[in-house]
């Protein structure tokens, strides 16, 4: 007797979005209110409690949007990346801080925040939804399929989860959107002021992320420069831990304290005209959690 193997995938148990409330995630959550793409059955908002005011007030007019498309737009979060790292009691976080090591060389700290406050909770609700939470096995064939806003001018970003329970797919891509086109789209409907979606103090801000902050967030920007001194020579815990730092960390990539980091010079030779254009252009889009605004991919892991 020979076993017939059904070559068809199975549909989606779930259809989620992770919503970043930037640009392009919140295109692609309008578009699905207005049925250009399917329906969600829920947009997730990974929220690290650090983002900009800016970004918390799109995510609360998305939410009154989406709910009259019977879309619910869901807060999921582990805690404060800010008020953990520099609580001396809260288990170890490490964000991509610049590091000034004591011989002057320059390196960068382990980047864990991107898996830690955005792809632990989007996999444990996600799991959650489809009926499944950590440690049950989540049969095959019951998955989630997850929306990720990437646009067509960073396809490099797009990103396999690498999970069974849970499938990225890319609906920009299908649409030949890209960021531009997703600006005017979202201008036509009221929401042209969305901006970057990704923490208010992420080491790979450039000087023009730096500047929004210190511009249009006063408040994210006093927090910032408070962190930045709060750091500088490891996080508390380390410290409380025995294991202070040898060297010393930034958030400005100058590694220079914040507060003093020059954020407007302008360019004298050719040779400072290529390291300001690094530091304006080294300020990727918003932090999406399986593609970090590094350009490297995080990994997932069936566990949550
Ligand atoms: S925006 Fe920056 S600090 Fe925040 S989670 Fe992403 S990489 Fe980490």
């Amino acid at each position: 007797m020979t076993t017939r193997l059904s070559l068809v995938d199975p549909a989606p148990t779930l259809r989620l979005l992770s919503l970043g409330a930037g640009v392009q995630s919140t295109a692609v959550l309008l578009l699905a209110c207005e049925g250009e793409i399917p329906p969600f059955d829920a947009a997730l908002f990974a929220d690290t409690g650090w983002e900009p005011q800016a970004v918390y007030a799109n995510l609360d007019r998305l939410r009154t949007t989406a709910a009259k498309a019977g879309i619910p737009v869901r807060r999921v979060s582990v805690g404060n990346i800010r008020t953990d790292a520099l609580d001396p009691a809260h288990r170890f976080v490490s964000m991509p801080l610049h590091t000034l090591n004591p011989d002057g060389s320059h390196g960068l700290a382990r980047r864990q925040c991107t898996k830690e406050y955005k792809l632990v909770p989007l996999k444990r609700a996600a799991r959650e939804m489809l009926g499944y939470p950590h440690p049950q096995r989540v049969p095959n064939g019951v998955y989630a399929e997850q929306a990720i806003g990437i646009s067509t001018d960073e396809v490099t970003r797009a990103k396999d989860s690498g999970l069974r329970f849970l499938r990225n797919v890319f609906p920009l891509l299908d649409l030949g959107l890209d960021r531009a086109a997703c600006q005017t789209y979202l201008a036509e409907r009221g929401y042209g002021d969305t901006v970057k979606s990704a923490c208010v103090g992420c080491p790979f801000h450039g000087n023009a992320g730096w500047r929004w902050v210190r511009d249009n967030d006063p408040q994210g920007w006093a927090e910032a420069v408070e962190f930045d001194k709060a750091i500088r020579h490891g996080y508390p815990r380390a410290t409380t831990d025995g294991v202070p730092l040898r060297g010393q960390y930034f958030l400005h990539r100058s590694r220079v304290p914040l507060d003093q980091a020059d954020l407007n010079t302008p360019p004298r030779t050719k040779r400072h005209l290529r390291l300001v254009t690094a530091t304006e252009d080294g300020d990727p889009d918003g932090c999406s959690p399986w593609s970090c605004r590094s350009g490297e991919p995080v990994s997932g892991d069936e566990a949550a």
